[in-house]
């Protein structure tokens, strides 16, 4: 019988789990430690410690990989520049210009480390949705897998709407101020998308997201003729009636005049409340009407 020392133990098939005793700190490192097998390099969540012993760590989440149509919607985000006459336009609108350009969006995106994602929207019609206490723009999961020019643009423009919501105190609070301030945006990015690229402008039945969305919104702000924008003021108080007419840092804005022409508006400014205001006006004229049975 061959005499020396005892064979050591046969490593555990179960390692790491249990976890091998700790080594006591009278002893010098114990073999079974030092003839452990090295976890294997492919397991994130190992580190080999200066403790000798081998523990979970707990990991970074990963960030997942963004989808390409939202790579690619950031990107023409950034791109997004004012048009002539903008500011006064959004002016006699009562309206709050909240961004001058893409860039400063995207900037707002990554500056407070908002995710943009694709998310179950439910049976709701909504194209995108900010939801604070996620930090997260989501986008209707129906719009993914479409990553042709004209739904990158419409995207684009959404997100630009979303991050409207997310700036200021990006809370969960909205309001018809609000909604009108970031109806402007995706209204605009719109109109520059179109005057950039004819092809989208002749896409706008392509998708829900374009027809009763982002294109719409360019139809009842920029291109209807009515210098009320009674159709706007309708279609307002019909998708965000509910809400209050101001929040702290969405407050009600006066319309200005501002003497230059503006090829934005056909009707240019009538000394008109805001649209806001207006919007509530609507709201409580078509209540009353029902109140007193006159629909
Ligand atoms: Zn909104």
């Amino acid at each position: 019988m061959a005499v020396g020392p005892a064979p050591l133990p046969a490593p555990n098939p179960y390692w790491p789990n249990p976890a091998p005793p700790a080594p006591s700190r009278a002893l010098p490192a114990v073999p079974a430690l030092t003839a452990m097998p090295k976890p294997p390099a492919e397991h994130p969540s190992l580190h080999h410690t200066t403790k000798d012993t081998f523990a979970p760590q707990p990991v970074a989440p990963t960030q997942p990989v963004m989808p390409p149509e939202i790579t690619k919607a950031l990107g023409v985000l950034k791109g997004i520049q004012p048009l002539p006459g903008l500011q006064a336009y959004a002016d006699s609108l009562g309206i709050d210009l909240i961004f001058n350009n893409g860039a400063e969006a995207l900037k707002l995106i990554q500056d407070k480390n908002i995710t943009v994602a694709f998310g179950d929207m439910g049976n709701t019609t909504a194209h995108a949705q900010w939801i604070a206490d996620q930090n997260l723009i989501m986008i209707n999961q129906k719009y993914r897998g479409n990553t042709s020019p004209a739904m990158v643009y419409a995207l684009s423009e959404a997100i630009f709407h979303e991050a409207g919501h997310a700036a200021r105190n990006g809370d969960n609070q909205s309001s018809i101020q609000e909604e009108t301030n970031c109806l402007f945006l995706n209204a605009w990015a719109n109109l520059f998308h179109q005057q950039q690229d004819p092809n989208y402008a002749n896409t706008t039945q392509q998708s829900e997201l374009l027809s009763n969305g982002v294109a719409l919104y360019t139809q009842l702000f920029f291109k209807d003729p009515d210098p009320q924008k009674a159709a706007l003021v309708r279609r307002i108080a019909l998708k965000y009636g509910v809400l209050p007419i101001n929040t702290p840092d969405h407050p009600t804005k006066h319309t200005q005049q501002v003497p230059v022409p503006n090829n934005l508006n056909p009707g240019w400014w009538l000394g008109l409340p805001a649209l806001a205001h207006r919007v509530v006006n609507f709201v409580h004229n078509q209540q009353a009407a029902e109140l007193f049975g006159q629909q």
